[in-house]
């Protein structure tokens, strides 16, 4: 197996000078698999079998990196009686999945604004995506991947194998092709033929430094979500914040501090945080159809992408999903 990515061999960072970030390294890694709404369909199948395939997947990465870890429990506020109501319904129905409906008077010692209570889901949590994609490579390469660090400008068929083309003038020749380009995946698949409009949505994240506020995280789960936002406790005092969901590809400063002050509902020590680090980037959302995009094109051509909010969430069952793929194919 080739694989071929420009950022293959660069270190797993966020600030990387002269390059944008690619959606995982941007990410926050929340797994927000069994507390999802739907109760049928892909995109529930998709996260029931990630959610499954995760516990074995720390397992297994962690012989290549000992700190990566599932972190678990998530906890959803409710934003009103309505939401409170439909997370009852959901607790009840996946009680053996780990979900327990809080009331705000056990919740108020973590989050004191939670009036209507929440949902604690005990297996979604959070993975370290700096951390898992450090592991991911080496274990790729103990497969035998053969790493390029070059961007592939072209595809070409050729019989019933296929031509791909480096941007350093050069070509290699395989039986099949997997497009897990993110924003990239709709130009390279044009010249061939088919058309999947993806477009950028950004997100900002923030590392904060507490100056007061919970002294420690030893009752808060592995991430709390209020109004959608992630609150992350990372380290003594430190918190991530993310993200906002801007379509397009500028940074705003609007929907930043929206995010915050949690749409004013934000506790003072969260207001008075220190901003450690800011960072952005971009999530490939599909056009007028659901992500993610799984799909063989033709023979030999697969596409994985456009997996917009949840790309670290569906990584397991996206790749059990391509291996099935390749083996039928
Ligand atoms: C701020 C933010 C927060 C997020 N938080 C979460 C979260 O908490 N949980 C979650 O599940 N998801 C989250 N997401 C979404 C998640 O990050 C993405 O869905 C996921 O990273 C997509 O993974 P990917 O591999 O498809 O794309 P990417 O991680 O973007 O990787 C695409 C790769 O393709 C390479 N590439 C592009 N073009 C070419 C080419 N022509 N040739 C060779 N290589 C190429 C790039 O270099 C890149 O490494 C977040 C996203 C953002 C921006």
């Amino acid at each position: 197996m080739t694989l071929l990515d420009p950022r293959w061999g660069k270190p797993v960072v966020r600030q990387t000078p002269g390059s944008g970030l690619n959606g995982t390294s941007a990410s926050l890694g929340v797994l927000m698999g069994n507390v999802f709404r739907r109760t049928s369909g892909r995109g529930w199948r998709l996260r029931r079998r990630s959610m499954e395939l995760w516990p074995r997947w720390v397992k297994a990465l962690q012989e290549f990196e000992a700190c990566v870890t599932l972190q678990t429990g998530l906890l959803q506020i409710a934003a009103d009686q309505e939401s409170a109501a439909r997370m009852a319904v959901l607790a009840e129905q996946r009680s053996d999945l780990g979900l327990e409906l809080q009331t705000s008077e056990q919740v108020r010692s973590i989050w004191p604004t939670a009036l209507h209570g929440a949902l604690l889901s005990k297996a979604d949590g959070r993975i370290d995506p700096l951390q898992l994609q450090t592991a991911l490579r080496q274990a790729l390469v103990r497969q035998g991947a053969q790493p390029i660090s070059s961007h592939v400008v072209q595809l070409e068929r050729h019989g019933s194998r296929w031509r791909v083309h480096h941007a350093e003038g050069h070509s290699t020749c395989h039986d099949g092709v997997v497009i897990c380009a993110g924003l990239s995946t709709s130009e390279l698949l044009e010249p061939l033929g088919h058309s999947l409009p993806i477009s950028p949505v950004l997100g900002q994240a923030l590392m904060l430094q507490l100056q007061e506020g919970p002294a420690n995280w030893s009752n808060w789960p592995a991430v709390l979500v209020d109004q959608g936002f992630n609150l992350i406790p990372v380290g003594p005092g430190r918190l991530l914040l993310g993200a906002t969901v801007e379509p397009g590809t500028d940074a705003a400063d609007d929907p930043l501090a929206l995010m915050r002050n949690l749409n004013d509902s934000a506790p003072d020590w969260l207001r008075h945080a220190t901003v450690i680090e800011h960072w952005s980037g971009l999530r490939a959302r599909p056009v007028e159809r659901p992500a993610p995009v799984l799909e063989v094109l033709e023979p030999g051509l697969i596409v994985a992408s456009g997996l917009y909010r949840n790309g670290v969430l569906l990584a397991p069952a996206t790749a059990e999903w391509i291996s099935t793929e390749l083996q039928n194919a």
